[in-house]
């Protein structure tokens, strides 16, 4: 059964310090591929808890190297390759988390990336197949080189992910054609900042993209404290497209979401 497994869904400096709530990323099952995405502190350990298994993990994708994205990319790597006896799975990034760059070593240890099959560094708009599921790199506005996603499956779902971004005139148009967004989202209310969304961002979004689910997540301390369930009452009632905030555990079945 296809399904989104919400491990944790926290973002930013406290977040990470405190683990108020988990920063581990989530991970969707889709069509037989197990895919983890932005495996940050704590992806390891969360997966156990919420019963999955990391070794089963085939993609692995990292939207960018923040610690809150990548913490834990080598152990899920080291987990799914079995300490890289069995090379196996895929990883999709950026060049800066694959290949570092002059002043900073890449995230992704050089051990662990000569234990996967393969390795793709990618820019917003290039594209790749893996088996059925088709992975386009979307465009962000963030402090380093980062990219979402909008995942295609053979039977024409598509489901998009943000990552971290500052709202700018081209997002949603990436995104359209969507049944499901995956939103990060920092602050809530009219909390504008200048690398994340916040609530207010995410009704505009909606409102060009109009997904059938929008799923919001990636929140700071002020969100958390802000209860991410009024603001997606909010954001729901101003956008008109229903939209859930994800709590650490969450699963969703995307059987008949198409
Ligand atoms: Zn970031």
């Amino acid at each position: 059964m296809d399904n989104i497994v919400f491990l944790g869904n926290g973002g930013g400096r406290v977040i990470i310090a405190t683990q108020m709530i988990s920063t581990a990323g989530f991970v969707m099952q889709v069509q037989g591929r197990q895919i983890f995405v932005d495996p940050g502190p704590g992806a390891l350990l969360r997966s156990k808890i919420c019963g999955l298994q990391a070794s089963k993990t085939d993609i692995v994708f990292v939207s960018h190297h923040h610690i809150d994205h990548s913490g834990d990319a080598n152990a899920i790597i080291d987990a799914m390759t079995l300490g890289g006896i069995h090379p196996k799975g895929v990883l999709i990034s950026t060049s800066m988390m694959i290949n570092g760059a002059e002043n900073a070593g890449p995230m992704l240890n050089k051990f662990y990336a000569g234990v996967l099959k393969e390795c793709f560094a990618m820019k917003p708009n290039d594209s790749i197949t893996i088996g059925d599921l088709k992975f386009t790199a979307t465009p962000t506005r963030h402090e380093v080189e980062n990219i979402g996603f909008v995942l295609e499956t053979k039977t024409g779902m598509k489901i998009g992910y943000t990552s971290d971004t500052a709202p700018f005139d081209d997002l949603a148009k990436a995104f359209i054609g969507c049944d499901m967004l995956i939103i990060n989202v920092l602050k809530p209310g009219a909390q504008k900042w200048k690398t994340h969304l916040c609530s207010e961002d995410v009704v505009n979004i909606l409102k060009e993209v109009k997904p059938k689910l929008a799923v919001i997540r990636g929140y700071g301390a002020k969100m958390v404290k802000a209860h991410p369930t009024y603001e997606a009452r909010e954001i729901q009632k101003r956008s008109g497209v229903q939209t859930v905030a994800a709590y650490d555990g969450m699963r969703i079945d995307l059987d008949g979401k198409k």
